[in-house]
């Protein structure tokens, strides 16, 4: 079709939608255009029913990256910039939605679908898992051998933030099925269970090949490579591996694995 009204309805939703994305600094520039980009992809191959669950995502994360950011900042490195992020941090969290939902596209198979949605909710859990982990009173204990580590340390968890992950999981499995994603049970477990090891995989990559650096000016670990505009010292894992390629793969490997368990069971 060649106006199709709702399309026009979308287009001028997203175009005031991205003005107040840039004025409230949550993503700059590229940002922006890199998640309109996305925007449109994802609601030409899931429809409406999709790109809400990804605004979801968008707004669950801008409140909590938000949510005492002041208190955040004193305690471990908060994201620069105030937490605005920018386009490689768009693609590594839409690349799995993105991916999922053309694949259900072209296919109409269910599972790429459940797929898709395990992937929101892996980013989502991701990031309340960071942000609200962040207020813990307790120091983080590193996935792999649950020793203390330092707040703000990749691989390190807390039981507030593996809590606030699964609250994630949940909100977006819930709301795929009130929006009118129709799963049976065992795909709703299999998109759960996904998105939760999901979760786990994200802190034993980070907790072993993500780059970690120190902040010699904060005195602090970080997984930045730049702060206070200059470079960090490298101490673990792999320069090229930072938090977007983690993201990246945790998103992508925690969905298939849903998948899988639809498969399987
Ligand atoms: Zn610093």
């Amino acid at each position: 079709m060649l106006l199709d009204v709702q399309y026009l309805i979308f287009i001028i939703i997203v175009i005031l939608t991205s003005t107040i994305v840039l004025k409230l600094k949550i993503l700059d520039f590229k940002g922006t255009l890199s998640s309109i980009f996305m925007g449109n992809l994802i609601y030409l191959v899931t429809g409406i029913e999709g790109f809400i669950l990804v605004i979801e995502f968008f707004i669950i994360g801008f409140i909590c990256t938000r949510f005492k950011f002041k208190q955040k900042r004193k305690k471990g490195i908060a994201q620069e910039k105030g937490g605005i992020r920018s386009w490689e941090n768009v693609i590594a969290n839409g690349f799995a939605f993105s991916l999922f939902g053309t694949l259900y596209f072209f296919t109409s198979i269910e599972s790429f679908l459940a797929a898709f949605i395990a992937s929101i909710a892996i980013a989502t859990g991701d990031t309340l898992a960071t942000e609200i982990g962040l207020l813990s009173s307790n120091k983080p204990k590193l996935i792999t051998n649950f020793k203390e580590v330092e707040t703000g340390k990749s691989g390190g968890i807390t039981l507030l933030g593996l809590i606030a992950s699964i609250i994630g999981i949940i909100i977006i499995t819930i709301s795929s099925w009130i929006i009118g994603f129709s799963f049976n049970y065992y795909s709703i477990m299999a998109i759960m269970i996904g998105a939760f090891l999901g979760i786990i995989i994200d802190s034993v990559i980070g907790a072993t090949i993500q780059a970690q650096y120190y902040c010699d000016e904060c005195k602090k670990f970080t997984e930045l490579q730049i702060h206070h505009e200059k470079n960090n010292r490298l101490i673990s894992g792999f320069g090229f591996v930072d938090n977007n390629i983690v993201n990246l793969l945790a998103t992508t490997i925690g969905s298939g694995l849903s998948i899988l368990i639809i498969i399987i069971f």
